[in-house]
């Protein structure tokens, strides 16, 4: 059986440069609708297809982002 994982994303500290969305090889995250306090669209973790593989969060220049696997 695959991997299962998740993240969290921290979308007070997201400036939307989609670093994350690019690298996702599940398309599990995705911009979201509202804005933060900062003005950003932030990123937003949205399927159950994540494998845990932790390119977002290696990617995320902000540091946004946790990953969970189990
Ligand atoms: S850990 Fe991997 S599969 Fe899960 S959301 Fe991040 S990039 Fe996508
Ligand atoms: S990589 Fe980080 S800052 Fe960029 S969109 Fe994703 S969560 Fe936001």
């Amino acid at each position: 059986m695959a991997t299962k994982g998740k993240i969290t994303i921290d979308q007070g500290l997201c400036k939307s440069c989609e670093l994350c969305i690019s690298v996702c090889p599940e398309e599990a995250i995705r911009i979201a609708g509202a804005l933060n306090q900062k003005g950003y669209h932030p990123a937003e973790f949205f399927k159950e297809t994540c494998r845990g593989c932790s390119l977002c969060a290696v990617m995320c220049p902000e540091i946004a982002i946790e990953v969970f696997r189990g």
